[in-house]
């Protein structure tokens, strides 16, 4: 059984070569071949000259090197894309992932299930962030149709299956969690304590955060529209109660001119809504607006993958 580990590595000079020599020692014993594939998401300092050393030394490493940074979707789909192995895992380049529990993921995938999920605590996180992730999960659990779950992300071993279930999910949009979760297949979840980076600094932002906590929210379901035809509903139901009453009220008393107030905050409230709505509507568009120009997800720079990676599908 050969194992494919796939590393996305953006801007992880510092860290990329001792990552290297820790996993292979350490699934050096594991009594299976391992293939490497780092995936270079474009970094902008030595971490592809790094990959391209580890490749000249050690025949096992492969790499794919993007033009530019796409993200971090974009490495992991290159990497599985470019995975021959018969398991295939997903681990980062900066150690958080502890490669030790590869060989309690391959036992776990030996005893038949197709994803070994590793799930991380919340150790060592900032309070702030913890308190938002647990609110967010359960929001999102609400309203997608896929189960989300705080901690679990993209540190996993998938069985062949799963990988090519996942590759046949070619929307530009990705939301690998949700695409993980939605394939299915038998899955297995185990807990670790979570690492604090040692080296570099996390690429999460707080805009990029709030981003990838809408794309969960919109990529995998269309609730938020129906939120939106409800609260309509809701305010047209509203309006005629209260024009019925207004009405019945002029033609008992006549009309009396004061309601400045009432009038004001009517129309603000509902030129708020109003543009919410067209804004839940703008994400979708949006996103058919990228899904239809069936855009590459990457380009490819450099790479000793053979043969050279196949241009990504054009469906
Ligand atoms: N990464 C990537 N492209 C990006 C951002 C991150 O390939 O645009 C990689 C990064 O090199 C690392 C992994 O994704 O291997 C996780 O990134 P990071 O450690 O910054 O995220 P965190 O652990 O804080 O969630
Ligand atoms: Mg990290």
């Amino acid at each position: 059984m050969l194992i494919s580990i796939v590393v996305p590595c953006f801007n992880e000079e510092e860290i990329v070569r001792r990552f290297h020599e820790h996993v292979t020692e350490e699934l050096g014993s594991l009594g299976h071949p391992v293939e490497l594939v780092y995936v270079d998401d474009g970094s902008k300092d030595g971490t592809l000259a790094i990959l391209q050393e580890i490749a000249k030394s050690d025949h096992r490493a492969r790499y794919v090197s993007f033009s530019r940074n796409f993200g971090k979707e974009a490495a992991m789909l290159a990497g599985l894309r470019n995975a021959s192995g018969d398991a295939v895992v997903i681990m980062d380049a900066d150690l958080q992932h502890p490669p030790e529990l590869v060989r309690r993921m391959v036992a776990l995938h030996e005893q038949g299930f197709d994803q070994v999920i590793a799930r991380r605590t919340r150790k060592g996180d900032r309070v702030t962030r913890t308190l938002t992730a647990r609110a967010y999960y359960r929001l999102i659990n609400r309203l997608v149709d896929v189960e989300l779950v705080d901690g679990v992300g993209d540190f996993r071993m998938l069985s062949r299956r799963s990988v090519d279930a996942v590759l046949e999910l070619t929307e530009y949009n990705r939301f690998s969690k949700g695409l993980f979760a939605w394939v299915g297949f038998s899955t297995v979840t185990f807990e670790y304590e979570n690492a604090v980076r040692e080296e570099g600094r996390s690429k999460w932002t707080f805009s990029k955060l709030l981003n990838y906590g809408l794309d969960g929210l919109i990529s995998f379901n269309d609730k938020p529209l129906r939120i939106a035809l409800y609260l309509g509903l809701l305010l047209v139901a509203v309006a005629m109660a209260y024009s019925t009453w207004i009405v019945g009220v002029a033609l008992v008393n006549g009309v009396e001119t004061p309601g400045f107030v009432t009038l004001l905050v009517a129309v603000t409230a509902l030129a708020g809504v109003q543009m919410l709505m067209i804004g839940v509507i703008g994400e979708y568009v949006g996103r058919i607006y990228y899904e239809v120009k069936r855009r590459p997800h990457f380009l490819v720079k450099a790479t000793n993958v053979e043969p050279a990676p196949v241009a990504p599908a054009h469906l």
